[in-house]
């Protein structure tokens, strides 16, 4: 859940534009720890796969606007480790999910109560490599309460925890998520701190936690800030993500950044950690991350079909063949 700021405030920012060149980056593999594929469309499969992105984790969030029932969490998660994991495997890239109440709708606290009753069916099936993303929004006693449930929730499935940090009043809200957390016995290497930016980095990183950084076009972190972060700190525990939804968002941030860094002087090996490894050593933990998954998926059929619904509408051939400007 990454976009609480309205999109006119996003929009304010100066766009540079320079040529997209990924060739630097040609053949190197990258892991999107936060991306709502939901809200995505094919094309941004295809541009992911593409640019080397060969696994990513989506998030369980909220969708832009409150839900009224029980019914619309249950089909949510359950297109989570179904139609969406699906879609994703016909672009070749191996799809993970974390499963979580978000914080703006433990708001509603009526809905919250049957949403945790809920949560036990989904967060041990296959592929879900976390509770999340939970935490603080506005900083209420709502969030708070079901954000120790679920750290409960993390501590008895030996699951690791997507930590969503606020937009406002942030380095509170992330000194308090962790606070929290420590005192529910969780061990720091069990948690993802998401969304950090210069001024939570240090504490989060001496507090023994991950730090993921969302680069997102305006609001939160330039892929430029990034890089003097990586200069400051080092890739140690350092992640990077993308968190593209149904705002303005970018997802090819990662590769991208990843080309940023390499063009800035950063090492190929701290870039692939940033990209790549790291979040497949902090997520991996949960025992659902197998990296000989990533190479077995890339063997696209995209006839294939789920629950006898393939990605192809009526009659059309699999694959758009890019390098042209006919539509056939
Ligand atoms: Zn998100």
């Amino acid at each position: 859940m990454c976009c609480n700021d309205n999109l006119n405030e996003r929009n304010q920012g100066t766009r540079t534009h320079r040529a997209l060149d990924l060739s630097a980056i040609a053949g190197m593999r990258f892991f999107d720890p936060h991306v709502h594929m939901t809200s995505r469309t094919t094309d941004d499969y295809q541009a992911m796969a593409d640019a080397g992105v060969v696994a990513l984790i989506e998030p369980a969030f909220w969708l832009g606007q409150p839900r009224t029932g029980l019914d619309s969490f249950r089909d949510y998660y359950s297109s989570l480790i179904g139609w969406e994991r699906f879609r994703s495997s016909q672009f070749g890239i191996k799809h993970y999910c974390t499963i979580g109440l978000n914080s703006r709708e433990a708001n509603n606290e009526a809905l919250a109560e049957q949403v945790m009753e809920l949560l036990p069916a989904f967060v041990y099936k296959e592929g879900v490599v976390g509770i999340g993303e939970i935490g603080f929004d506005d900083q209420t006693a709502a969030e708070e309460k079901y954000y120790r449930l679920q750290l409960e929730l993390a501590k008895s499935a030996g699951l690791p925890v997507q930590v969503h940090t606020p937009h406002r009043d942030k380095k509170k809200g992330t000194s308090k998520s962790m606070d929290i957390a420590v005192e529910h016995g969780l061990s720091p290497e069990m948690i993802i701190i998401d969304h950090n930016n210069e001024e939570t980095v240090k504490e989060v990183l001496d507090r023994g936690f991950w730090a993921a950084f969302t680069i997102y076009p305006f609001t939160k972190m330039g892929n430029e800030r990034m890089v003097e972060i990586l200069k400051q700190y080092g890739p140690e525990r350092i992640m990077i993500n993308s968190a593209a939804d149904w705002g303005i968002s970018d997802p090819l941030a990662v590769p991208k950044s990843a080309a940023l860094m390499k063009q800035r002087g950063i090492s190929m090996e701290a870039i692939d950690l940033v990209c790549y490894r790291n979040a497949i050593t902090a997520f991996g933990q949960s025992g659902q991350i197998h990296e000989k998954d990533f190479d077995q998926i890339r063997e696209v059929d995209q006839a294939q079909k789920f629950e006898s619904n393939s990605i192809l509408r009526g009659g059309q051939q699999p694959r758009i063949d890019k390098g042209t400007i006919i539509i056939a």
